[in-house]
């Protein structure tokens, strides 16, 4: 990479390579550099990319190879929320039709060298260590090789928001929710669906993945997951036995790899400022309850990028302006979907977990 690049983006995941791949659509003449830590070997959250996002991944020219990377649709998901029943919603009833079953390492690569095929240089397994504002812009230092300088940076790295939060922009969190997944090898003609089931403790999904094999996760409160002892696969899975659908979708056999993530709902007050911008989960982290971090991810980076080209091109702030108002604006739907999603199960109103999102739906 260049020592010197006009936009400077921490972490290729789906909101960085997204800004990265709008910006060279929107903005050709600039240069741009993505940088990433990891080299896209090790498993990572979010499995289930919904239909809806057909029409972002159109708009960034990727589609077709997407398509051509034959992930596994999913038709439907079923739902055990609110009553001991599942019900079914399924893909031919919305119109953007099915979504898929990702391999998350497989899928940030498979973006990432998309944006590099477009002139986007990209640097893997480089840690960005810190970023200082200079007069022109920002000196940012890496873990490997000469520090480059941009005249923006963005803040991509998902929900630690690494970057801004080293200038004070730290992230408010709503709640402390923990995802404890577990993986499996599994049969091709699995359970197809995606599966979602409240407890009395927190709520479960489960998913097909690419490659015959299964994440089955416990989302619950880190109090909660330690008095049940998640962190060992024979109690997660006596917790696991506690279900009524997941349980039978899920492989008698031993694990054979294991995560554990934060998943609560976060936000940056400040999702932007002068000469930075947090795009992704780094400027609103969603439940994963919602199955859209990766869809509002992708189409977070394109308004990035829009507030990002203006802004370089005029020195107008009023772009980035713009930008944070539509997080702002799109948080609060969230937030109202979220507040619905939680009140809808009252099957254990004096248990710890719905206790607290019952309260914070109220507040
Ligand atoms: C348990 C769980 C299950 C989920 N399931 C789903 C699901 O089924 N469907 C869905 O749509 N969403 C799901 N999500 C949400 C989804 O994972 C996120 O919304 C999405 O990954 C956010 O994308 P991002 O690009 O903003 O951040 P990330 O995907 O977190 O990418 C950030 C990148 O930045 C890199 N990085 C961080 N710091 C640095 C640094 N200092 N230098 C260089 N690189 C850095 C990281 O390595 C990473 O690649 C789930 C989340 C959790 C926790």
């Amino acid at each position: 990479m260049q020592s010197a690049v006009d936009v400077a983006i921490v972490g290729a995941g789906p909101a960085g390579c997204a800004t990265a791949l709008s910006l060279r659509t929107h903005s050709p003449a600039l240069s741009i550099g993505l940088i990433e830590q990891a080299s896209y070997e090790t498993a990572r959250p979010g499995e289930v990319l919904p239909g809806i996002a057909r029409g972002t991944l159109e708009s960034l020219g990727i589609w077709e190879a997407f398509e051509h990377e034959r992930w596994r649709p999913v038709y439907a998901v079923a739902s055990a929320w609110g009553a001991p029943v599942l019900r079914e919603n399924h893909a031919i009833y919305s119109w953007p039709g099915h979504g898929w079953h990702l391999d998350r390492a497989r899928f940030d690569g498979f973006l990432a060298k998309q944006a590099e095929a477009r002139g986007v240089a990209v640097l893997t397994g480089v840690r960005v260590e810190g970023a200082a504002r200079t007069e022109c812009g920002w000196h940012i230092e890496i873990s490997a090789g000469a520090p480059i300088h941009a005249r923006f940076i963005v803040d991509a790295t998902g929900r630690t928001a690494s970057i801004v939060r080293r200038f004070g922009a730290l992230p408010v969190s709503l709640d402390p929710l923990v995802g404890f997944s577990r993986f499996f090898p599994a049969d091709e003609d699995s359970e197809p669906r995606t599966l979602i089931e409240a407890a009395a403790d927190g709520w479960w999904y489960t998913a097909a993945l690419t490659g015959n094999r299964r994440v089955a996760t416990f989302m619950t409160d880190p109090d909660i997951a330690r008095q049940y002892r998640l962190d060992r696969e024979s109690s997660w899975r006596e917790a696991l036995e506690q279900t009524r659908f997941i349980r039978c979708a899920v492989p008698a056999r031993p694990a054979c790899g294991e995560m554990v993530r934060p998943a609560g709902s976060a936000y940056l007050e400040q999702p932007a400022g002068d000469g930075w911008i947090a795009a992704g989960d780094a400027a609103c982290a969603h439940d994963p309850l919602s199955g859209q971090g990766i869809a509002r991810s992708l189409r977070s980076g394109i308004l990035a990028s829009y507030a990002i080209s203006d802004f370089l091109r005029s020195g107008s702030a009023s772009s980035i302006e713009r930008y944070r108002r539509l997080i702002q604006h799109g948080w609060s739907g969230y937030l109202a979907a979220r507040r619905r999603y939680y009140l809808e199960e009252q099957r254990w109103p004096e248990r710890s977990f719905w206790r607290r999102r019952h309260a914070s739906a109220d507040n």
